[in-house]
């Protein structure tokens, strides 16, 4: 017997509660019903996004949102400053060029978080500049960038800003509203603790005026399309029913714990983690760590894809190795979603196992008597 375990940015565990309320019987979606619970998960949704905005919900992986996201906000010539330090800033620059956009990039060395004063000088020297793209936490390296400091730059300009928040949403605080982010996206199966399949854009006033002027081509992720259908608590295409009753049950828990305690349990987590792999000798990657993973470099002599498949094919945790020209040379664990510290400690037990069983220097115990010892505080 073995028993397996998500220790992954994505997907991550999902709480019985919302396992339960996606096995209800799948009801019609043009129903008084499905009306009621939409309306309800829509507020609840607004809650989570700190936002007196519509949420849209949409069947697509987070991807989806994004790409959403650059055709409503954009037309045919625009120039857009990208923020690029990792695969998902990559990707805002790959959706870009996808559709023609004059891409502007900020190129920020993995592990590193972007200096917003870089980004003041750029939209200074270029007012042409329509948006900018930024992840708030790169998953792909495990970077919180300082979002807030971005906003307010961002926000004394014309150039729209527009975030990733895929594993910063009920992670770390964002008030949307309150720092003036423009546009703000999230998914499903990240701290929202669904499966995957959900995705979640939210607009400004001037994010939805640019949607109004936006000229590049759009249908499915037609936001305005999409506004207009979801106020009426329906959605303009077949959504993702089982999901959504999933989403109001996740959201549930979520308000019932607060975003103050939610956003204190990941830091808590994330900071256990740091202590135990840094007592086992390991380096952080990131140098302004997300609470939502934690990037360990792998030790010298070391493949970061072994570390990654022994704990999976042999302690039955999926954890995630490094993405593109990281593969091999991290390893990541996510604290985010339906995690505690007992599945931090899960973590930190096993990756003794196996880096011990790699060959690694280990004395049992010492990663997670550190991370004991901060979750006892
Ligand atoms: C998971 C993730 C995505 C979304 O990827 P999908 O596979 O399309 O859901 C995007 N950005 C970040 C930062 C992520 O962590």
């Amino acid at each position: 017997m073995k028993k397996f375990r998500l220790l992954a940015p994505g997907p991550t565990p999902v709480p019985p509660e919302v396992l339960l309320a996606m096995a209800e019987p799948v009801i019609h979606h043009r129903t008084p019903e499905f009306e009621a619970l939409f309306a309800e998960t829509r507020r609840r949704l607004q809650w989570l996004f700190q936002t007196d905005q519509d949420v849209l919900i949409l069947a697509a992986s987070g991807t989806g949102a994004m790409e959403g996201a650059v055709v409503n906000a954009c037309s045919p010539g625009d120039r857009v400053l990208v923020i690029r330090g990792g695969k998902f800033g990559e990707r805002w620059a790959e959706i870009c060029q996808a559709y023609g956009l004059t891409v502007i990039p900020l190129e920020i060395p993995y592990g590193q978080a972007v200096d917003p004063a870089d980004v003041a000088v750029l939209l200074r020297h270029d007012p042409r500049i329509a948006a900018v793209f930024a992840t708030h936490s790169e998953t792909s390296t495990g970077v919180l960038h300082d979002l807030e400091a971005l906003a307010a730059i961002v926000k004394q300009t014309p150039a729209l800003l527009v975030v990733d928040a895929i594993t910063s949403l009920g992670v770390v605080d964002l008030p949307m509203d309150a720092w003036g982010v423009d546009v703000v996206v999230g998914a499903s199966q990240k701290a929202l603790m669904l499966p995957p399949g959900l995705a979640f854009a939210a607009l400004s006033e001037r994010a939805w005026a640019a949607a109004e002027r936006a000229r590049l081509p759009r249908y499915y992720l037609n936001f305005l399309t999409e506004r207009r259908t979801q106020a009426k608590n329906q959605a303009a295409w077949t959504p993702a029913i089982s999901l959504v009753a999933g989403l109001k049950a996740a959201l549930g828990l979520l308000q019932a714990e607060g975003l103050p305690a939610i956003f204190a349990r990941h830091e808590r987590l994330a900071r256990a983690t740091r202590a135990g792999v840094t007592a086992l000798g390991l380096t952080l990657f990131a140098e302004q760590p997300s609470p939502a993973v934690t990037a360990v470099k792998a030790p010298d002599g070391i493949d970061g894809e072994a570390i990654v498949r022994t704990l999976r094919d042999r302690h039955g945790i999926s954890i995630a190795g490094g993405q593109g020209s990281m593969a091999g040379k991290i390893f990541r664990i996510a604290t985010l979603g339906y995690a505690d510290p007992y599945d931090v400690l899960t973590g930190i037990a096993a990756l003794e196992f196996t880096l011990a069983e790699l060959g690694y220097p280990v004395r049992l115990g010492d990663g997670l008597r550190a991370a004991q010892e901060v979750l006892q505080k």
